[in-house]
Parts: C-alpha cells; structure tokens; sequence
C-alpha cells in the first residue's frame, strides 16, 4: 500500500510503501506516553524500509534517540532481562542489606532506536531501528493516507503505562472485550503475523 505522510507544520513531506498498514498496535511505554503527548499511547505502523522517499523538508528533519526506559526501584534484576550480576547473587548469598542499599533503576527496554521529527512543528515521522534495518516504522498519526480501520487493537508495554492512560481502566474499556487485547510487554504476534492472520497483508 502506498502511503503519503507529513508533519503538522508542512515543511516534511514523505512517501513510502507498507504491507502491514493496519494501525492495530498501541504502545503504552513510557517513552511513547511523553514524545506522543496527550493520549498516553502512541501507533506506529510498519513500512519497508528502502521504499522511503522524503518529498521534501529533509532539512527539518530532525533524529531524537530515547534513553532506555527504566523503572524503579529494582525488584529482581534476572525478572527484567536474564542477567544475574554481582549484586543479585550477593543478595541471594545473603548479601540483602547491600543489595536493598543499592536498589536503583534498571533498564527495562534498550530503546535506543531513531525517532524522526520535524524541528519547525515537532510532529513524529517515522522510527527507524539498526536490529530492523528493512523496516522503518511511521507514526499513524504522520500518515495522510487513509488507513485500514483494524478489528481487533492490541494495547502493549502495559507493563510501564501510567494510571491515567491505562485503557484496561473502566472508563476506556469498549463494550467489546473481544476487539481488546491487553499485553504487560511485547504482544503475542509480529505485526506480519497479525496482518496475515486478519487478512490485511497487503502484497
Ligand atoms: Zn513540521
Ligand atoms: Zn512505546
């Protein structure tokens, strides 16, 4: 599918070519809670990468890498990501007044990936990862283009949402639980796997 995208301001302008263009997947992380604003979530898409065209306004461009989200303060580093280091075992070998003196934030997503902006308006064009490196992921939000409407979203990194924004909250909750599908972290599906299993892969 053809996409056209932009910013607010008009300065950005760019085209590129997706066959997951269903806007089904919000991320509730806090990284996209802050950059995203009011919402608390944040809808990227998945487009190819080499596909992308910037029309015009690639001087406005501009790159803004997050720093890893954290939480804190730490529980157990090995439910986090599988490291074990001197502290835990320290704590395990009794070591805990130690371990509890040094409790501190841990890294719970490296996140260090490309988003792009333009620096005139402030809108967010698209994301890129180097561990991805054949897919570029555009806020729907930048997108112009119509988008399919998908039948079943997915709400993920619910793990680091916010109270305020948590849609498992009553008042958000749609009257068809069916459609919603609530993940702590990472959902159960890559987004090629969601689009074929729902019949919107577009060749
Ligand atoms: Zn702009
Ligand atoms: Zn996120």
């Amino acid at each position: 599918m053809d996409l056209q995208g932009s910013c607010h301001c008009g300065q950005v302008k760019f085209t590129c070519i997706s066959h997951t263009p269903v806007p089904y997947m919000l991320c509730y992380c806090s990284i996209c809670r802050k950059l995203q604003g009011g919402s608390g979530s944040n809808i990227n898409i998945m487009a190819v990468a080499e596909s992308l065209r910037i029309i015009q306004g690639e001087q406005s461009i501009k790159n803004y890498v997050a720093l890893p989200e954290t939480r804190g303060p730490a529980k157990l580093d090995h439910d986090i990501d599988g490291s074990n280091d001197d502290e835990t075992t320290k704590a395990k070998e009794g070591g805990q007044s130690q371990r509890s003196a040094k409790q501190r934030m841990v890294v719970t997503r490296k996140a260090g990936y490309d988003r792009k902006f333009c620096m005139t308006c402030g809108s967010y064009l698209w994301g890129f990862d180097s561990d991805y490196a054949d897919n570029i992921y555009p806020f729907a939000s930048a997108i112009d283009t119509d988008l399919p409407v998908p039948e079943v979203t997915y709400h993920i990194k619910l793990n680091s949402t916010t109270q305020w924004a948590d849609p498992r909250n009553p008042v958000y909750r749609h009257a068809n639980e069916t459609t919603q599908c609530f993940f702590d972290d990472y959902p159960d599906s890559a987004i090629i796997d969601w689009h074929k299993k729902h019949g919107h892969y577009v060749d």
